[in-house]
């Protein structure tokens, strides 16, 4: 499988980094995690053979929240499979698979998915449901609920990829990613007066340092950091990447179009 982050930021896209989304290539498929404005990437050339040409595009939404969404409006400039979108169900989502009837349809967009020239598939996930196996997929989807603001899903894929975003510190993810080989996490901040401090500032995300700790309590291979503030600047990511490091030695920060074969 390959790896490749289409969108590396939180919130507000910058011209460096898209809002949240990662393409992954499983087999003649496309799974994509999350659909930030980071999705319009498939439109440029260094990631449109990304698209299978036959397969099926598997969009997995950790939650709904604008930066991890607004691309499920850019599908059909982008391509013609046909799509499954898998969108949470948990106890804290008050809401059925209806709700991206409200999310894409007039007047915020002047089609609903079923009209798309794109069939759309939408399947409710529920991670009580256990791990989920896509047609003619050797891997499975595994889903956990997370603390943030309305709710949102974290992700595993086999023992290759675990997706954690928008997410408070929480030492309960340790055992569902546990020896995951690429764990990519968000870290939207550096640890400011301790960790207790900073946790409770944060409210549904998590510093640098804690994704790092997830990272080694999990024995995780590699963690990438993403989902990364928008406010900030490099000089501010590296040293969240430094302190990150100094918990976690095999880390790196995402970048769009950032790599690795799994
Ligand atoms: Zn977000
Ligand atoms: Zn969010």
């Amino acid at each position: 499988m390959e790896l490749v982050v289409l969108g590396s930021g939180g919130w507000v896209p910058t011209p460096k980094r898209a809002t949240t989304s990662m393409a992954l290539r499983v087999g003649d498929d496309l799974w994509l995690f999350d659909a930030g404005t980071g999705l319009a990437r498939l439109g440029e050339p260094g990631f449109r053979h990304l698209i299978p040409k036959t397969g099926i595009i598997h969009l997995w939404l950790s939650h709904l929240h604008l930066d991890h969404t607004v691309g499920l409006t850019f599908m059909t400039a982008l391509w013609r499979n046909l799509t499954v979108i898998h969108v949470p169900a948990s106890a804290s989502t008050q809401f059925g698979p209806e709700v991206l009837d409200r999310l894409v349809a007039p007047p915020f967009f002047p089609h609903r998915l079923s009209e798309f020239e794109v069939e759309v598939r939408v399947e409710f996930l529920d991670p009580e449901g256990g791990p989920v196996r896509t047609a003619g997929s050797a891997v499975t989807v595994s889903a956990r609920e997370q603390t943030h603001a309305g709710g949102s899903l974290g992700f595993r894929v086999g023992d290759a990829l675990a997706f954690l975003t928008d997410t408070a510190y929480d030492p309960g993810a340790v055992s569902f990613v546990r020896g995951v080989q690429v764990l990519v996490h968000e870290a939207w901040a550096r640890e400011e007066h301790g960790a207790e401090e900073t946790r409770a500032s944060l409210k549904g995300h998590t510093s640098a340092e804690d994704a790092a700790r997830v990272a080694r309590d999990a024995g995780a291979g590699e963690l990438l950091l993403s989902h990364l503030p928008p406010l900030r600047d490099d000089a501010y990511y590296e040293e969240m990447l430094e302190r990150a490091r100094a918990i976690h030695p095999r880390t790196a920060l995402c970048e769009d179009g950032l790599t690795r074969s799994l």
